[in-house]
């Protein structure tokens, strides 16, 4: 597969360079220059395979080039070994649940994909990879997780003092082994901040082989298609065969694998985009103006972000047609009450207990149902992470009814570890050099 930059067609790279380079110089994000339409053959039966068998189909249609069948079967193998179910709430809602993984958030399936294809590519012998990240809460315990005694990577992982869950600061900071974490006396902004400032630091890219693991990087998204088609073929099971997708979206890289799905060919009627007050996307599929805000605090916080990054992939998809963006996504946007009201009512109505972001992309797809009724259109909103890792955003009498997966519970008997350093470069350079 080779990719192009959305930002100039002519500027073409390898998997491989895609992989360790995440973003081209040119500013723009990398796509495949060729999105392969998957056989009707397969398409038509997918009910009869498994999540890895559907994983490998799609992942060898696209990177067949870059890394031989064998190895590509053993990297799904080990990377996809959780499950994705779609779990049917009433008639025509249906969550999936992609929560399974080690982290408990859907990050896990780009993080543990990306975490082996990086070290497929490297050869004996050669330098460490140092993976930096900056992290607001799930994306580093899914690198973390995911890196977890990769060979030849360790990951280095900054978080904001104070400012992640209990779960999540346990995921961050159990882990020994090749993953470190460091609690920064800021905010995440800050923690970002000291990361991309490390990637320009000329003594620091000679004397470690720097490289970010985040959601831009094309080894994430491409994982993110399989369950789409996984969730697809589930549905085909339950004789339905028409289906549109409720993703909750920050950064849109999760919608964004879901447009790429359709693209290879996964009869999708239709997308929404559910963001929290962060509504730069929704704003835009309204009035057709794309104005990025800076990003405001939401109780859905793993989707504040006011200018999300890949919506240029989805944007590139649509490049030939560009009047069918519209036609196929559509967007809603929610306040935090709103959000508080859907959990709730979530409960109430099914007993079934959410995050705020799962939460927001059920009240999007009714809301989206309840605007064109059509009877037919299963539909199904993702969830994107477990309630557990958010308990503080969920009213008492619900938080104490969520049960607290065996994962977390071997946690919590661990021993916490984390470096303290003030936000400030100097001090994190030191940190780095002094302890290589
Ligand atoms: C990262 C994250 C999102 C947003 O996903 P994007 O791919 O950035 O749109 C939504 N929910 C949870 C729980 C997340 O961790």
């Amino acid at each position: 597969m080779k990719l192009y930059s959305t930002n100039n067609t002519n500027h073409q790279v390898s998997f491989k360079e895609a992989v360790f380079n995440s973003m081209p110089q040119d500013k723009g994000l990398y796509m495949p220059v060729a999105i392969p339409r998957l056989d009707d053959h397969f398409l038509n039966n997918l009910d009869s395979y498994t999540l890895p068998e559907i994983a490998f189909h799609v992942a060898k249609n696209l990177l067949a080039d870059a890394i031989p069948e064998n190895d590509l079967k053993d990297i799904i193998a080990d990377a996809i070994n959780f499950y994705a179910p779609i779990v049917e709430l009433e008639e025509n809602v249906y969550v999936l649940e992609l929560f399974h993984g080690p982290s408990l958030a859907f990050k896990d399936f780009g993080a543990r994909f990306m975490s082996r294809v990086m070290s497929y590519f490297l050869k004996d012998g050669e330098k460490t990879l140092d993976v930096l990240v900056a992290t607001s809460g799930d994306t580093g315990g899914a690198v973390a997780l995911g890196f977890l005694g990769v060979p030849g990577t360790r990951v280095t992982i900054l978080y904001p003092k104070g400012k992640v869950s209990g779960i999540q600061e346990l995921q961050l900071t159990t882990n020994g082994q090749n993953v470190r974490a460091i609690e920064v006396d800021g905010t995440f902004d800050d923690c970002q901040a000291l990361v991309k400032q490390a990637f320009t630091d000329a003594e620091l890219n000679k004397e470690f082989r720097l490289t970010s693991a985040n959601s831009i990087n094309i080894a994430r998204l491409i994982p993110q298609t399989f369950y789409y088609f996984n969730a697809y073929a589930q549905l085909l099971k339950e004789g339905k065969s028409k289906v549109v997708f409720s993703v909750p979206s920050g950064n849109f890289g999760n919608l964004g694998a879901g447009v790429l799905a359709w693209k290879m060919g996964l009869p999708v009627e239709h997308f929404i985009a559910a963001t929290n007050a962060n509504d730069t996307v929704p704003e835009f599929l309204r009035s057709g103006v794309y104005e990025p805000k800076p990003s405001v605090q939401t109780i859905s916080n793993a989707m504040d972000v006011g200018n999300p990054s890949n919506w240029v992939r989805i944007q590139d998809m649509f490049r030939d047609d560009p009047e069918q963006l519209p036609e196929m996504i559509t967007g809603y946007s929610y306040t935090d009450a709103e959000t508080s009201e859907a959990i709730e009512k979530i409960y109430s109505s099914y007993h079934y207990i959410v995050c705020p972001h799962t939460a927001i992309a059920w009240q999007a797809l009714k809301d989206w149902q309840q605007d064109q009724p059509t009877g037919k259109i299963a539909g199904v909103f993702l969830s994107t992470a477990h309630p557990c890792k958010f308990p503080d955003v969920l009213p008492k009498h619900i938080s104490r009814e969520i049960v607290i997966p065996a994962q977390v519970k071997e946690l919590e008997g661990r021993q916490r570890q984390a470096a303290s350093l003030a936000n400030d470069f100097e001090s994190f350079k030191r940190y780095l050099l002094n302890n290589k």
